[in-house]
């Protein structure tokens, strides 16, 4: 698969556990057609930030929206279960950091 063809989103929330629908349309916007893409998502596990990059994922191709089908949910729950101790590291990134617009302030 051409790398042209890699997502780039970075779900953070939920991103490994959609399921794909029973047809090929997309659940989400109802229109899209979901095709096989590799994708990058990011995960939080044990205090980290981590990357996992070809992912294999369903992606509509009209909303973007990705769903993972259980075998690979379920491996990626392996992973993060074993705090990806067992993973290969292919390469380390620096993540910069914001505030949302007086986020801060809202603590005091
Ligand atoms: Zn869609």
């Amino acid at each position: 698969m051409a790398s042209s063809e890699r997502s780039h989103a970075f779900p953070l929330a939920g991103g490994a556990e959609s399921r794909p629908p029973e047809d090929p349309r997309c659940d989400a916007c109802n229109s899209g057609l979901l095709r096989r893409r590799r994708v990058d998502m990011a995960f939080w596990s044990g205090g980290r930030l981590v990357l996992v990059r070809d992912i294999p994922s369903l992606v509509c191709d009209a909303c973007g929206e990705q769903y993972t089908e259980d075998e690979v949910a379920m491996q990626l729950d392996m992973m993060r279960g074993a705090d990806f101790r067992h993973a290969q590291m292919i390469d380390r990134q620096e993540v910069p950091v914001y505030t949302f617009p007086g986020g801060r302030d809202d603590l005091r």
